[in-house]
C-alpha cells in the first residue's frame, strides 16, 4: 500500500499535521514516539499555548494523547533512518519496517546532539542508525553504541546478543545494566576514525582510542542530510516557503526543524499548513 502522507515526528507540529490529515480523511502513517515529544514533556509550565493556560509539559502531552486516541490516530513507535525516492513516491525505512508514501511531512524538531566528526563520511561504512537493519553485519564483532535516550535500550540489548563486545556510550542518566559483553563507557566519544575507507576506531574525550568494527548511533533524531539526500537546508534547518514546501516534490516540513522561534504554537501552526499543502499536492497528482 502507498500512503498519501507520512508524518515523521510526534511533537506539536506532527500532532497538528495528523489532526488535519485525519479531518481531511487522508490515508497517512505517523512515525515517532508513542510518548510524543521529550521537548514537550520536559517543560515545567507553558504560559503561551492558546487554550491550555499554564499546563505542564506532561499535561500537554496527555492532552495530545487523548485527542489522538479519540480520533483513532495511531503512532508507529520507530525512528525513520533513511528515505529514498522511488519513481513517483518515496520509501521510508524505520527499524525493520518499510513504508511507501506520496508525500512526507518532516516534523522532526531540532537535534540536541550533533553528529561526530568523521561520522557523515562513514555512514554505510561502519556507521549505522538502525540496529535491526544492520545488526547482523556485526555478529561476533566489536561495536560501539552511542545512545541518547533510555527508550532505545531494547536496541542495545538486541545488539549485545549479536556482537562479541559492545562499548556502550549512554548520553543519558541511569543506564540499565546489560550482559557481560557490554562495557559502559564513562568517557564520551568525540571522533570517528577511518582506515582504508571504513570505520576503525573512536577517539574518546581523554584522547584514548577504542578499536571497533562498527558503531550504532541511536539518537532522537537523524541528521537531515543522512535522512533524505538532496533536501535543501539553511543554517541547519529545512528550507521552506510560507506553504511549508521544501525543494523536493511532495516533501513538506513544519515546526522547529524549519527554524526559529522554537515555540509550540508556531510548530502546531506550521503542521497545519504543511498538511494542507500536502493535501493540495495530492490533489494535483490526480
Ligand atoms: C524545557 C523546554 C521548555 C520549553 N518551553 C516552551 C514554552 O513554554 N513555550 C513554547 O512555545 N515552547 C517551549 N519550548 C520549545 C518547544 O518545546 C518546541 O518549540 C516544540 O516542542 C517544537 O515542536 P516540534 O513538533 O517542531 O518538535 P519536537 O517537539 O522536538 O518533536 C519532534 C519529534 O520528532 C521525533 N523525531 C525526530 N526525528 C525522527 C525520526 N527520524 N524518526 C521518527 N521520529 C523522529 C522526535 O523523537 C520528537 O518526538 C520548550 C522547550 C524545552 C526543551
Amino acid at each position: 500500500m502507498i500512503y498519501d502522507t507520512a508524518i515523521i515526528g510526534t511533537g506539536p507540529a506532527g500532532v497538528s499535521a495528523a489532526l488535519t490529515l485525519r479531518a481531511n480523511d487522508k490515508k497517512f502513517i505517523w512515525i515517532g514516539s508513542k510518548t510524543f515529544s521529550d521537548k514537550v514533556g520536559k517543560a515545567e509550565r507553558i504560559a503561551n499555548y492558546p487554550g491550555l493556560p499554564m499546563v505542564t509539559g506532561q499535561e500537554m502531552n496527555d492532552v495530545f494523547r487523548r485527542q489522538c486516541e479519540e480520533l483513532d490516530i495511531a503512532i508507529e513507535d520507530r525512528m525513520v533512518t533513511s528515505i529514498m525516492k522511488f519513481g513517483d513516491h518515496y520509501a521510508l525505512t524505520a527499524g525493520s519496517e518499510f513504508y511507501e508514501t506520496y508525500t512526507i511531512i518532516f516534523a522532526t524538531g531540532v537535534a540536541n546532539v550533533g553528529t561526530l566528526p568523521g561520522e557523515g563520511e562513514l555512514v554505510g561504512k561502519g556507521v549505522s542508525y538502525c540496529a535491526t537493519c544492520d545488526g547482523f553485519l556485526y555478529k561476533n564483532k566489536t561495536i560501539a553504541v552511542i545512545c541518547t535516550a533510555k527508550r532505545f535500550e531494547h536496541e542495545v540489548e538486541f545488539l549485545s546478543g549479536l556482537a562479541a563486545k559492545v562499548y556502550y556510550f549512554p548520553l543519558y542518566k541511569d543506564p540499565s545494566r546489560f550482559g557481560e559483553n557490554v562495557e559502559i563507557m564513562s568517557e564520551r566519544a568525540v571522533k570517528m576514525n577511518a582506515e582504508n575507507g571504513r570505520l576503525a576506531s573512536l577517539t574518546l574525550k581523554n584522547g584514548e582510542a577504542v578499536s571497533v568494527n562498527g558503531v550504532f548511533c541511536l539518537r532522537e533524531s537523524v541528521s537531515l542530510a543522512t535522512l533524505l539526500p538532496g533536501l535543501a537546508t539553511e543554517q541547519g534547518h529545512i528550507a521552506v516557503d510560507r506553504a511549508m514546501v521544501t525543494n523536493l516534490p511532495g516533501v513538506f516540513a513544519a515546526g522547529d526543524c524549519t527554524g526559529r522561534p522554537y515555540q509550540y504554537v508556531k510548530a502546531a501552526g506550521e503542521g497545519n499548513v504543511a498538511a494542507h499543502s500536502a493535501i493540495e499536492y495530492l490533489a494535483s497528482l490526480r
